[in-house]
């Protein structure tokens, strides 16, 4: 397992902090040690740190409020979907509120002509994809682990139909979010085709809750293919396999799905 970096902690920003969320949050707001734990042992080769507290928000105006105590005491924040990724991105370092948005899990609008859809961001990706079966859709990252999508936007997640269809970079149509200072912002509208001010949307998929907390996620949706065929084929070498994969994509050949697996994966 390796080392964590610590950094220096505001113990009295922290305990100023613990007593206002308390106070607040009453049940929803947990400093045992099990659930602080439980908030930084996620599937990571870096040795886990535990936050000091942690609490389930179930609206924006929540997630705004715990974030001015935080700002206004220097306290850090870590955001918490469902900790499947791999890099240590829920550790607290330098302590601090970690926010669980998992109860944040509702699926807000589906809108089926449009093939998009407005959801919380603790929904899981299989939740959604079960919820849209009945109409044809799905939702198409896959990065294996059945992660939040409010996670996947911020870790830019991809997976194996990133062939076809992208990431969560090419999947995010506008975000909302509560930033460092605890303000709301939404970084755009539904339509699909925009060439007005800053693209917030891009700035915030991928930044592993440093700029803000993602409270809101519009997604494009796809219609669930007719038919699907799964191959597995045998190759001499690496180069021969990405030879084919060039190819097949050349050819024009919808492929939704491509994975590599060498004796090494295999083993
Ligand atoms: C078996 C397995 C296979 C995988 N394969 C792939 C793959 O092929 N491709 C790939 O790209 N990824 C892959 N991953 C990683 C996967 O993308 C991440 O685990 C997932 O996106 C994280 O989602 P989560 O909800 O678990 O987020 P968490 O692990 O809870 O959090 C991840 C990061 O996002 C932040 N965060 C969480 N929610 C929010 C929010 N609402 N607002 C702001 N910040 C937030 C956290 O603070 C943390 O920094 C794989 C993971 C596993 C376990």
């Amino acid at each position: 397992m390796a080392q964590a970096v610590e950094l220096p902690r505001n113990e009295e920003g922290i305990a100023t902090a613990l007593g206002i969320l308390k106070q607040r949050f009453g049940d929803r707001f947990h400093t045992g040690q099990a659930m602080r734990d439980q908030h930084a042992h996620t599937t990571t080769y870096i040795k886990p740190q535990a936050p000091d507290a942690v609490v389930f928000p179930t609206s924006t105006k929540e997630v705004s409020d715990i974030i001015k105590v935080c700002a206004i005491h220097h306290v850090p924040v870590i955001g918490y979907g469902t900790g499947t990724s791999l890099e240590g991105h829920v550790n607290a370092p330098a302590g601090g509120i970690c926010v669980d948005l998992s109860t944040m899990d509702k699926i807000l609008s589906v809108n089926a002509d449009d093939l998009d859809c407005v959801v919380q961001p603790g929904v899981t990706r299989e939740q959604l994809n079960t919820y849209l079966r009945d109409r044809g859709l799905f939702f198409p990252i896959d990065p294996g682990a059945n992660a939040s999508l409010g996670g996947m936007a911020s870790t830019r997640a991809s997976g194996t139909n990133a062939v076809r269809y992208g990431t969560m970079k090419d999947n995010v149509i506008a975000l909302e979010a509560v930033m460092a200072d605890g303000r709301v912002i939404r970084t755009a509208q539904r339509a699909k085709k925009t060439s007005a001010g800053y693209d917030l949307t891009r700035l915030l998929v991928g930044s592993e809750g440093t700029l803000g907390l993602i409270t809101e996620v519009t997604l494009k949706l796809q219609g669930i293919p007719e038919a699907i065929r799964a191959a597995r084929m045998s190759f001499p070498s690496i180069d021969a396999a990405c030879q084919a994969v060039m190819t097949t994509i050349q050819y024009g050949i919808p492929v939704a799905r491509i994975e590599l697996m060498d004796e090494l994966n295999v083993r």
